[in-house]
Formats: structure tokens, sequence, C-alpha cells
């Protein structure tokens, strides 16, 4: 079971009834990116407003703040098709029949049920910008956390013009760079799997490689010994480090030889 609030988003529970508490028992197979088309602060009004009848689950702002309306384990009201099954066709909120062209609907099933809803603050022409950007993929690396998504453009993240492409062509717009982000969470998640070099932000080698601006360390901490004295020492980017057990406060270096 996924956990309901995100950590790290600021939680504000709507209370009207614009969204269905669990999801019919569907699993989550999708993340669907929004535009508000419009600022932040006039998100939480809109979806706790109870003759709006919408809502998502999240929405970032442009300064890379996270909202969450609605728990992840509940249907938010964000990108809903009804199945007519009499013709077999999808019809929109705006009663239109819509073909959309998000391979992965299953009639006759509401998408509001197995997807997760993410609003973004401006208007659709925006670009992101670099806040925004960096929010929307720790908070897509955690619902893929919750939910064991691998994220495929246009497969497990989706645009709402996907589902609704009448209504919503322009939702959440033309400067979204779903490769990009899928690239970059394939990356992350490949990299959170290696053993990574051990950063030790106490250590006096590390605070004074920081200090030096000699860069990061490029192995662990290592013992010699020399004169009969044992020293610990650490390669970084542009010296090694050194210093005299026992004897913190005198860290020595030198540039690494050619
Ligand atoms: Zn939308």
């Amino acid at each position: 079971m996924a956990i309901d609030w995100c950590p790290f988003a600021t939680k504000r529970p709507i209370v009207a009834d614009n969204f269905m508490k669990g999801r019919n028992g569907r699993p989550v197979k999708a993340v669907v990116l929004h535009i508000a088309a419009g600022n932040l602060p006039g998100v939480f009004p809109t979806f706790n407003d109870p003759t709006r009848g919408a809502s998502a689950h999240f929405c970032i702002g442009k300064n890379g703040t996270i909202e969450q309306y609605v728990s992840v384990n509940d249907t938010a009201f964000a990108n809903g098709l009804r199945w007519d099954a009499q013709n077999q066709q999808w019809i929109c909120p705006h009663n239109n029949i819509v073909q959309p062209s998000w391979q992965d609907l299953t009639p006759p099933d509401n998408p509001n049920w197995y997807t997760v809803s993410i609003e973004h603050e401006g208007m659709p022409q925006d670009k992101w910008t670099s806040d925004m950007y960096d929010a929307n993929m720790r908070l897509q690396l955690w619902l893929s956390d919750q939910f064991q998504l691998t994220y495929v453009a246009h497969r497990t993240l989706v645009g709402h013009f996907e589902i609704d492409p009448v209504d919503k062509p322009s939702c959440p717009g033309p400067n979204v760079e779903w490769d990009r982000i899928v690239a970059d969470a394939a990356a992350i998640q490949a990299a959170r799997k290696l053993t990574w070099m051990p950063i030790n932000t106490d250590s006096a080698l590390y605070n004074f490689a920081e200090a030096q601006n000699l860069g990061y360390p490029q192995t662990d901490e290592y013992e010699f010994t020399s004169g009969g004295a044992t020293y610990v020492g650490q390669v970084y980017n542009l010296g090694i480090v050194f210093v005299k057990k026992g004897d913190w406060g005198n860290v020595l270096w030198m540039k690494k030889p050619m």
C-alpha cells in the first residue's frame, strides 16, 4: 500500500466532495501531468469548492513548492472519462465523444481510478522553471517507489491531452520535456542501485578538502604509515589530503602527481 501523503509535500486535504475514497480496487499504472492555467494559491480553493467537482492529487509551484490535496490511495477527479457501453466510446466530462491516444485505457474503467494527477502552476505555453522541474522529478520518483512505476513517455507518464484531446489539447502544454523527464528518472533510478562513495561530512579530511576547494572524494579514506606514525588519507579531484592519526587539526595536502 502506498503512503497516503507525500512526506515532502505540503498537506492540504480538500474537504469538498470532489474526490472518491479508494480507487475501486484498481492499481495505479500512470502519472498524468496537467497545467493549472493559473497560480498555485488558486488551486486549493478551486479543488475545495463543492460546485467545481474537480481535483488533482498534487500541484507544483514555479518555486518548487509541492502541495497535495488528495491521498494517492484515493481517486482525484482530474482526468476522468465515462465509457458509453452502448456505442463503445469514451465521453469526456463536457459530454464530448473523445478518442484518447493513450493506449492503456481499460474500458469501462474511469482513468481517474488508476492514475495519479499532478498539476503545474502557470499557463500551457510556459516553460517549467528549473525549481518546478526538480520538484516534479522528486515527486515522480517518490510515486514510482509507491506504485512500482517505470516511466515510459506516453505510457506510464501521460499528458491530460492524451486522455481528453477535445477539451484539453493544451494540457499540460507544448513545452513539457517528456523525453528528458523519463531519461532523468531512469538515470537516477539506476544510480540508486549502485554503492556510492561514502562521504563522511564530519570528517577532518572532508572539511579540509571542502575549505580548500579540492573537489569531491574519489576514494574512501585509507590508512598508511610513515616514520612509525599512522596517517589517514583520501584522494580528491584536485589533491591528496592526509592527516596523522590523532593530530586531526593538522590536515595536510599535496597536488596529485600528474
Ligand atoms: Zn489537465
